[in-house]
């Protein structure tokens, strides 16, 4: 075993029954090189989301189940098609009854605690990596299937966004994981399960699949992870706005964390934390470009810009008052009370004169900011303004801390002075605020002008 490669499959290509064939192809090719393979998997397209509709909805966990229940048996099915050993069966079959058991407790008691919802949360992943391991073995391909507790991954008990102890769980995994790969065998790890230390099973918040994935290979000492997607990586233009927009070639950390803020590709907020400073690099693509895609590591590289995204539906809302010049405590309160009615701010804006301040939002939480604010009327405010329709483009890149770059970039966005509203300089990205109908026209502009040709 030359080096170590952790493969993470995620839920938008577990889609179907012959989806984990075909990866357990491109994982026998792996093995063939002589590279020592992990895999990690998430659950099947939209079955984290069943499941927490089970919980949140126990009256209608049968039929919710049934749908659980009969994708993952087609997709066993499929796995098997080469034939399966019975132990694949029965595992599946126990893990199945067992989820039974548990649904219909919730259904009988119609609550659950967080150590509860983890739990159930568990039973897609578990499922998923029983199937992997079933199609990797069909086509002859030795292999064991563990959860990510069993892998080694051990957290605190903080259900729902439970954090790895690195310490312990870099000692287990390596234990486990190890002499599984020395043996010749592809560990099929469950991503976004950890478990605490008395056995409670965890779950590493949404999206912790890719997480799993980058925590293993900083423990083991991976050369690369490799996220699969049913792209062939990241795109450096909103498709909403630009077609056919490149396939960025390379990121730094921080540039692949701004990406991932914006949604451009989810990725657990977390996901790139532990490679830092490690030498491990991170590859974004699909099963049919394994060697492409997006190579995200420490030092990322050229172009000095990398990608333009929209936000949409945005609202700004500002907040003006003369007895606020120069009174402290001001845009604290206007934060607490934001924080208060769980507004989550995208932005923020104030004049050195002190006689406004201004916050972007998502449109959805206008209302309840508006009212928010003017509950602070009597005090400080005197006025509370919205302006909706809004958006924002986003360009990423290291570059901007260019001077000539920065300019070249704000030339391209003042398509309409009067359009553009408000923006803000970020480590490495830049916010533009405009009226929404021109944000298409400013993204393609930034794209075709400063970012697509490198
Ligand atoms: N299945 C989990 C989720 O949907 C974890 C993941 O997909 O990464 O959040
Ligand atoms: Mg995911």
């Amino acid at each position: 075993m030359e080096k170590i490669v952790i493969t993470k499959f995620g839920g938008s290509i577990l889609s179907n029954e012959s989806e984990y064939s075909r990866i357990a192809d491109h994982i026998k090719n792996l093995t063939e090189q002589g590279v020592g393979t992990v895999v990690v998997v998430s659950a099947m397209k939209n079955v984290t989301n069943s499941l927490i509709k089970l919980i949140s909805h126990p009256v209608q966990y049968r039929a919710i189940l049934s749908w659980i229940k009969e994708k993952y048996e087609f997709a066993l099915k499929g796995a098997c098609n080469g034939g399966c050993k019975e132990e694949f069966f029965e595992a599946f079959k126990e893990l199945v009854t067992e989820l039974e058991r548990v649904a219909w407790a919730i259904g009988v008691l119609g609550e659950v605690s967080p150590k509860v919802k983890d739990y159930i949360l568990s039973f897609g992943e578990r499922l998923s990596s029983i199937v992997m391991c079933a199609a990797l073995s069909s086509k002859g391909v030795p292999c064991e299937f563990l959860s990510g507790f069993d892998a080694g991954i051990v957290t605190d008990d903080n259900f729902g966004e439970a954090r790895p102890i690195h310490e312990i769980s870099s000692r287990l995994s390596r234990a486990k994981i190890l002499p599984l790969l020395r043996a010749g065998k592809v560990p099929v790890v469950t991503g976004f399960i950890g478990g605490t230390l008395d056995g409670a099973i965890t779950t590493l918040g949404r999206g912790g699949s890719d997480y799993t994935a980058t925590l293993l290979a900083r423990y083991l000492g991976a050369e690369e992870v490799r996220l699969y997607t049913n792209v062939p990586g990241i795109l450096a233009a909103d498709p909403r706005f630009v077609d056919n927009a490149r396939i960025v070639s390379k990121l730094s950390f921080k540039e692949a964390m701004e990406l991932a803020y914006l949604g451009a590709k989810k990725f657990h907020p977390r996901t790139f934390e532990p490679l830092l400073g490690t030498g491990i690099r991170v590859r974004v693509t699909s099963i049919n470009e394994p060697n492409g895609g997006t190579v995200i590591d420490d030092v990322g590289g050229p172009p000095p810009l990398k990608a333009v995204v929209a936000l949409t539906d945005l609202a700004l809302v500002s907040v003006e008052g003369a007895s606020m010049v120069g009174r402290l405590g001001t845009a604290a309160e206007i934060m607490r009370a934001a924080s208060a009615s769980g507004v989550n701010i995208v932005g923020i804006a104030q004049p050195v004169s002190e006689v406004s301040i201004t916050l972007v939002v998502r449109d959805q939480d206008a209302d309840n900011l508006v009212s928010a604010l003017k509950g602070l009327r009597d005090g400080f405010v005197r006025n509370v303004n919205v302006k909706r329709d809004v958006s924002a483009a986003v360009v990423v890149g290291e570059g901007l801390r260019n001077m000539g770059i920065l300019r070249d970039v704000l030339s391209r966005a003042i398509i309409d002075r009067a359009k553009l509203m408000l923006w803000y300089v970020g480590d490495s990205s830049i916010t533009l605020v405009a009226e929404s109908d021109v944000i298409g026209e400013i993204v393609r502009s930034l794209y075709e002008e400063v970012i697509g040709n490198g």
